[in-house]
């Protein structure tokens, strides 16, 4: 009797250590879930920079020997201001501290440079426009709202210009921890003299080959037209998503006006018989000043 009342106990007790043991799978796989789906949910597209920039996208372009060319440093920035605490290390590179933007600011007007816009080089290459002796231009990705706050006011105070790449659904979006800039703040900049170009409506992987032809022409034109809701002005250069392209994407992008198209390929000799794949100079956050002059004298 005594053997049988412990074995229904035993029995009864397994069977609720089992079910706990369940339910607490169960639920630690639903909150895993959850914690998944809000962080894709709220994940900017440079959370993704990381994995989808290659080193391909990098490589310096190779030169044709008969093409024109002509030595300007085109830097690429994305954040000025101090990245979040609990920020990966992708977004730390990706932000240039106020005090880093100030110091090569100052360290190129001393120098003697003038900026000039991308527009300009354009001009240029038809014969329009001449280039300052020490002509840099200052590109900055995404539209977020700290580039307008923090970047603005320096380039202000030395007498620089930048261009400035617009994801034209995204101003006044807050994903994660990238906040964008309004439409507001774009018009303002705008209206000062600071360039503002296309980086698509949605920030999309122009390489990936989900993306139809059509899909890809739609987005360029669609960011021509939001710009030009916007600000009343075409806008006629592109900078590729995560720098990220194929022929048949620039053959698109030239059907949808764009005249220039800005890659991540690393270097400063632009080749003015191929203004669809310019390349440009990354200015990496907490950049000692003495790389950021290497950088440029290279
Ligand atoms: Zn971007």
């Amino acid at each position: 009797m005594n053997l049988f009342k412990h074995r229904r106990f035993f029995t009864v007790a397994a069977f609720a250590v089992a079910a706990i043991l369940v339910s607490g799978f169960i639920a630690t796989n639903i909150y895993k879930q959850q914690r998944l789906a809000n962080i894709s949910k709220n994940a900017g597209p440079e959370h993704k920079y990381d994995k989808l920039v290659t080193q391909a996208d990098l490589k310096p372009l190779p030169m044709s020997s008969n093409g024109k060319t002509v030595k300007i440093p085109i830097l690429m920035y994305h954040h000025i201001g101090t990245a979040p605490a609990d920020s990966n290390a992708t977004r730390k590179d990706l932000t240039v501290s106020v005090e880093n933007f100030e110091g090569q600011a100052a360290w190129l007007k001393t120098e003697g440079y003038t900026s000039i816009l991308l527009a300009d080089v354009y001009q240029y290459s038809l014969g329009k426009f001449t280039l300052p002796q020490k002509p840099v231009i200052f590109t900055f990705d995404d539209g977020y709202a700290d580039i307008f706050q923090n970047a603005i006011p320096i380039l202000d105070k030395y007498g620089f210009k930048g261009s400035f790449a617009i994801i034209t659904q995204y101003p006044s979006r807050q994903q994660g921890d990238n906040l964008y800039a309004s439409w507001q703040d774009i018009a303002k900049a705008y209206d000062s003299g600071q360039e503002i170009i296309s980086h698509t409506q949605d920030h999309f992987d122009g390489s990936n080959p989900k993306f139809s032809a059509d899909f890809i022409l739609k987005n360029l034109t669609g960011s021509v037209a939001d710009i030009k809701d916007r600000l009343n002005f075409t806008s006629n250069i592109l900078i590729y998503p995560y720098g990220h392209y194929s022929a048949n994407y620039i053959k698109l992008a030239k059907t949808a006006g764009f005249v220039m198209g800005i890659t991540v390929h690393e270097g400063s000799r632009i080749n003015l018989d191929n203004l669809m794949e310019v390349p440009r100079i990354r200015v990496h956050g907490n950049e000692p000043l003495e790389k950021f002059k290497e950088l440029i004298l290279e």
